[in-house]
């Protein structure tokens, strides 16, 4: 089943603490979609600048992104530029140029308009509500990204925006943020009052909790010696999740729980090297392995010694 992402399709410029680069592809769709890819077809939604480098994308095309709903405007793309001290955990942005994102109005591609799986990246929430609205009929599941940047500017459009969606994917400093809840069970619970089924609080390095009613469901992060870049594990973790629930076509609770590692098993991969490229020239047998480690990393038997 197919896939409908809107987000940002950026200019990243970025500074981990070994290594730089500038201008390298990014934004929260394009993690996305090259995450997602390696489970169902993708169709993209966002926009780009005349100076951006297209056939760069070429990639994304070839792994099954369909990419009639990226508009070519007039002006400067997208540009993110942000730095990772020792913590890789959180970001700290040092420049955000909204640039043809500013004047963005989302026309999805008829063809488009019947998805069942949608995934609202990390965008204005206005954007994000628009393209909802658009869809034809209510999808299956709606799961929304977001950050720090709009819960500050965008705030009640942020807050009916979660009246329609089914999974509400952030970070911890995101979700104590949004709901002014330092212990996150109750940020979970708060935000789980406003409409998501679901909620996924991510804590880096130290794993992912999906939170559903009374029910909690825990994953680790995979163990890596060298985080390269941290950029994009969050989308990427959102592309393997929904991506995994798109080729299920089964959103229960257990199909929940396997994408959440799912999830991280992708967001583990991004963040190997810079920008899209470990996502790129991944393979799903690599994909299954490292899943099957994931279930190594927590397996125990509950037996007291007598
Ligand atoms: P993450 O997966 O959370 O690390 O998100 C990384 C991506 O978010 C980068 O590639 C940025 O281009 C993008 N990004 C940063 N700030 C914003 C923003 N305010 N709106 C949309 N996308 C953003």
């Amino acid at each position: 089943m197919s896939l409908l992402v809107v987000g940002s399709v950026a200019l990243d410029s970025v500074e981990p603490p070994f290594g730089k680069a500038d201008d390298v592809l990014g934004g929260s769709a394009t993690f996305f979609s090259a995450s997602a890819s390696h489970f169902a077809p993708v169709q993209l939604v966002g926009v780009v600048g005349d100076d951006y480098p297209m056939g760069q994308l070429d990639a994304l095309a070839k792994r099954g992104v369909d990419l009639a709903g990226l508009e070519r405007a007039t002006g400067r793309s997208f540009r993110w530029r942000g730095r990772y001290r020792h913590d890789l955990n959180s970001a700290e942005t040092l420049e955000t140029h909204l640039g043809v994102f500013s004047h963005f109005d989302p026309k999805i591609p008829k063809q488009f308009r019947n998805a069942r799986f949608v995934f609202l990246g990390n965008i204005d929430p206005r954007l994000q509500l628009s393209v909802l609205k658009q869809v034809e009929k209510k999808p299956e599941f709606v799961a929304c990204d977001t950050m720090n940047f709009w819960i500050e500017s965008r705030r009640p459009d942020l807050l009916a925006l979660l009246e329609h969606v089914d999974v509400l994917m952030v970070n911890d400093g995101e979700a104590r943020q949004l709901t002014d809840q330092a212990n996150l069970l109750k940020a979970a619970r708060w935000i789980l009052e406003r409409g998501p089924k679901f909620v996924v609080i991510k804590k880096g390095e130290h794993g992912a909790y999906m939170f559903h009613g009374r029910h909690v469901f825990f994953a680790p992060a995979f163990p890596l010696e060298e985080v390269f870049d941290p950029t994009g594990a969050g989308d990427s973790f959102a592309g393997g999740f929904m991506g995994y629930l798109a080729r299920s076509g089964t959103v229960d609770q257990e199909h929940l729980r396997r994408a959440v590692v799912y999830g991280s098993a992708m967001g583990s991969f991004a963040v190997e090297k810079f920008s899209i490229e470990r996502l790129l020239d991944l393979e799903m047998a690599e994909i299954v392995a490292r899943v099957k480690e994931f279930r190594q990393l927590t397996a125990f038997e509950e037996e007291l010694p007598r």
